[in-house]
Formats: structure tokens, C-alpha cells, sequence
């Protein structure tokens, strides 16, 4: 790697855009989850799609790490630069190119975040549905296979992108699909990119699915006395196909952090967050079911919120929870960690892991897009004492083997980064060997986010070198 003559040269091409001050660095060496660098060596704040394929080029040339940068809220260490590198952040590539209304898709480039590409659709009567509880890019949507509260009813990020331009390792600039909704050509290029962490290419671009506004809506809560029962209630709505757009588990520290940090006050039980889509008679007849199965299992009536505004505070406060639980935490440090489960475990994994936590005696509220069987622990340790943080990694370790034994995975969401690489060979065994083959094809000079997701080889721990 020749770092210096990479630098100078990314210097006169770009000018003041390449920024190298302590603090973009470390901003851009940090994530949401407490990872806090290696920083790169500079940062990059591309502005399109050629701009990006030229910073590439420089870095492929002289083999220097590139680690591409959306919003920094993944929670795994994925933008940290072991080695050093480039940081391209995409933030500024925020325009929304083109609608395809009678087609329900878009054409956005790879900064825009969904909370911007909501807005702009309100008036058009349509949304796009994934939806993390951070503000983030769709580029970084795509890149970790992100999903969110609505994954139950409308798929996660793989099942929205219908074709993506992605800058490749070598700096050639390439669309992986079409605006079709289906195709049979050829290999599925585009979904070995979504997921892929930026660590086989870079996206610019992408064209996603949208869906009408909902002619009717109805959220609310719905309170159980025993985390067992709102569980069960869970499992049987989604056995029964009850299509529910949102069902999210919280337990009963969840809901006493959300009523502290969003000045709520729902009674502090194991409560589900619910919403209903569709037609006013398919809603209500959502809703009737529900009550059903729920009362079953000793669930309250539902109470719904009937203002917009009503709605929107209750889904800000679920998405709020991480800082919540930190917040109740006082001080302690704190990280979250997911697994997903066939639906039929999820009581198993969900219970016993709470019993773990119990008798390790560590605060952490659980909380879940269980609708697909996915759900979070947010764990919270002290980082003066090594014990207690020893015991909250043995509980995030304990929680992805279990997974793995229950036929699960130990990310249903977040991705692996370089926090949960340690566990990627346990569930995926022989194929792992086949993903190495993969990075190594489309990655041949080892410099796209070095450290995350796979190792190629034995020496991806040594600093980059030209391999191949
Ligand atoms: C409070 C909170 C709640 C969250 N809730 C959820 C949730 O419900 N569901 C969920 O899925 N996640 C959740 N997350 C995690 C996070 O928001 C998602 O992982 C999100 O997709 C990251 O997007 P980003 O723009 O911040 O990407 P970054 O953090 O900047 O990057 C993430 C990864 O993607 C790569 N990358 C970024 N942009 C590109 C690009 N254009 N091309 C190629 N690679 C790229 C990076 O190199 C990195 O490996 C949450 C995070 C927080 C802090």
C-alpha cells in the first residue's frame, strides 16, 4: 500500500472535498454501537457516482483501504478502518431522481435517507416501508439488508431493491437489474450486493418498490400479564396469517424506559405495539381477530390511538428505545445485539434469554420485531468493571449460539461488521469458504472495508497489499 501517494493524489482531484481533520476522521471511525475507530486516514464527500468510481480507482491503484459511509448508525463496527483508508461518505449524494408512480418505484441516489424519501412521497400517497429506528441512508439500508417495524408485512430491504448502480472494487460503474419486477437473467448480482457491507463494492444508486398509503390505519397497544403470553399471542396471530403491518415486543423494562424518555405512560407490562393496514372493513376484521387470539392469552383490549399524532409518538418512542435504555442506564455503557429464530422458537429464545440475563444479574430490556421471529437485547454494563462487561459479552454470545442451535440466525437485521464476524462460520459452516471466494473475485486487491463480514485469507489481518 502506498498511502502517501494515494492521499496526494486524491488530494488534487478532489480538493477540499477530501477532508483529513481529527475530527471527520474519528466521526467517521465510530458507529452507534460503541465501536470507536481505528479512523481512516481521510474522508471523502463524494457528490456522484463518477466521483466515487475515480476515488476508487486512485485507491485500487495503490491499494489503499476504501470503507464506504452513509449516516455511521450500523451497530456493529462496520465503518471502523482497520487498516486505515478512505472513507467515501455518500450523504451528499441525496437526490431523489426519478418516480415511477404508475410502476410504484423509485429511482434515489444512495445518501437520501427514508425518512427524506417519506416525506417527499406523503403527497403522492405513497411510502416506502423499511424503516430503522435510526436516521440512515438507504445506501446503508441496502448494504446491511436493514428492516425495521414493517418487515413483518412488507419484506426488509432485500425485498424492495429492484435494481442497483454499484461502484465495483476496480472502479467500473455497473447497474445489477432492471426496473422489472421480476427477472430470470442470469446471476442475481443485485442481491449479492444487498447485505454485502460495503465490502464488495460501493452503491450510488438504486431503484426501489413503493406501496399505496394504506386506506386505513390503526395502531395501538395491546398489555399482557407475562412476557409468555404476549409471545404467544405473537406466534398464534402470525400462524393464523393475520396480516398484521406491525407487531413489536416490549418488555416490561422497555416500556418503563419509553414512558421516562418520551413522557409516556403505558401501564409497565409486557406490552405489544401493534398497527393494522388496509381497507376500513379488512381493518377492522384485522383488528377483531386479533382481540380474539390476544384475549386468549390474557391480553387486554387493544387500545388504539385515534389522532395521526397520537400514532406518530407512539412509533417514535418504540424507535427511541435504544437511547431510552441508555438513558435509564445511568451512564453504564450500552450495546445491542439481534438474532432472528423460526417463529415456532421464538418463545424458547426470547424466555431463556431472559432468565440469563436474570441470573447474570445485568439490566437489559428486550425488545422485538417479533412478527418474524427478530428480536434485540439492549445490554447495559459498567465499562470500569471488567467482570460485568465480560458477563454482557458471554450473554451476547450465548444469545447468537442459541440462535444458531434453534435453526436461527445471530443478525436477523444489523449485520455482522466486524462485532459478529467471530460468529459467521458457526451458522453459515461450509458456504463461508464460498463467500471468501466471492470477496475475492470482485474484491481482488482486498481494500473494500477490510475486517467486516469475511475474511479472505489469513492475511486480511495484515495491512492491505495487492494480492492478486
Ligand atoms: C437507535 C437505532 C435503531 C436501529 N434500528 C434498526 C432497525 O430497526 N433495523 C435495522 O435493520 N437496523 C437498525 N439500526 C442499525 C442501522 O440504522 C442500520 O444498519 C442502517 O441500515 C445503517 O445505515 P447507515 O446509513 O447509517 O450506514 P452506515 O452505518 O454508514 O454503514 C453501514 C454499513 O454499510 C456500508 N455502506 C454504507 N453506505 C453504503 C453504500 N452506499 N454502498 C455500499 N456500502 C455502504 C458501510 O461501509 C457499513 O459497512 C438501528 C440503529 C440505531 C442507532
Amino acid at each position: 500500500m502506498d498511502k502517501k501517494q494515494a492521499l496526494e493524489k486524491l488530494r488534487d482531484r478532489f480538493g477540499d472535498r477530501l477532508v483529513e481533520t481529527g475530527a471527520a476522521r474519528a466521526a467517521h471511525g465510530r458507529d452507534e454501537g460503541g465501536y470507536d475507530g481505528p479512523a481512516p486516514d481521510a474522508v471523502f464527500y463524494a457528490e456522484n457516482a463518477h466521483e466515487v468510481a475515480d476515488a476508487v480507482k486512485i485507491c485500487a491503484r495503490h491499494r489503499l483501504p476504501v470503507i464506504p459511509f452513509g449516516a455511521g448508525t450500523s451497530l456493529e463496527g462496520h465503518v471502523t478502518a482497520p487498516k486505515g483508508g478512505l472513507s467515501i461518505d455518500l450523504s451528499r449524494m441525496n437526490r431523489i431522481l426519478a418516480l415511477h408512480a404508475a410502476d410504484l418505484d423509485v429511482r434515489v441516489e444512495a445518501g437520501v435517507t427514508r425518512q427524506q424519501l417519506n416525506a417527499w412521497l406523503h403527497d403522492q400517497g405513497l411510502f416506502f416501508p423499511v424503516d430503522p429506528g435510526a436516521e440512515c441512508t438507504l445506501g446503508g439500508m441496502v448494504a446491511t439488508r436493514a428492516s425495521g417495524t414493517n418487515a413483518v408485512r412488507y419484506g426488509t430491504m432485500r425485498e424492495q431493491v429492484l435494481t442497483l448502480e454499484v461502484v465495483t472494487a476496480t472502479g467500473e460503474i455497473i447497474e445489477t437489474g432492471t426496473r422489472a419486477r421480476k427477472s430470470a437473467a442470469g446471476y442475481d448480482l443485485t442481491h449479492l450486493f444487498v447485505g454485502s457491507e460495503g465490502t464488495l463494492g460501493i452503491v450510488t444508486e438504486m431503484t426501489l418498490k413503493l406501496y399505496g398509503l394504506p386506506e386505513k390505519l390503526m395502531a395501538g397497544v395491546c398489555r399482557f400479564p407475562s412476557l409468555s403470553a404476549a409471545i404467544q399471542t405473537v406466534i398464534t396471530t402470525i400462524q393464523s396469517g393475520l396480516p398484521v403491518a406491525r407487531i413489536e415486543l416490549l418488555d416490561e423494562l422497555s416500556v418503563r424506559a419509553v414512558n421516562r424518555h418520551s413522557g409516556m405512560a403505558h401501564v409497565e407490562a409486557p406490552t405489544l405495539f401493534l398497527e393494522f393496514h388496509g381497507s376500513p372493513k379488512a381493518v377492522d376484521e384485522q383488528v377483531e381477530s386479533f382481540h380474539a387470539i390476544a384475549s386468549e392469552y390474557g391480553g387486554s383490549a387493544p387500545e388504539f390511538a385515534s389522532k395521526q399524532e397520537d400514532i406518530n409518538r407512539l412509533w417514535h418512542a418504540r424507535h427511541q428505545l435504544y437511547y431510552a435504555t441508555r438513558a435509564m442506564a445511568g451512564g453504564k455503557h450500552v450495546c445491542t445485539t439481534d438474532v432472528c429464530v423460526p417463529i415456532s422458537r421464538l418463545g424458547d429464545c426470547i424466555l431463556e434469554t431472559r432468565a440469563d440475563f436474570d441470573a447474570a444479574g445485568i439490566f437489559g430490556t428486550m425488545v422485538g420485531h417479533v412478527g418474524d421471529g427478530n428480536f434485540h437485547t439492549i445490554i447495559a454494563a459498567d465499562p470500569h468493571d471488567p467482570v460485568e462487561m465480560q458477563r454482557a459479552e458471554d450473554l451476547k454470545e450465548k444469545m447468537a449460539h442459541r440462535a444458531i442451535e434453534m435453526g436461527g440466525t445471530v443478525t436477523g437485521e444489523h449485520g455482522i461488521g466486524s462485532g459478529k464476524r467471530k460468529f459467521l462460520e458457526a451458522e453459515r459452516g461450509a458456504s463461508l469458504a464460498l463467500m471468501r471466494q466471492v470477496k475475492a473475485a470482485l474484491d481482488p486487491f482486498g481494500i473494500m472495508n477490510p475486517g467486516k463480514v469475511v475474511m479472505t485469507d489469513d492475511r486480511d489481518d495484515q495491512p492491505c497489499s495487492g494480492r492478486h
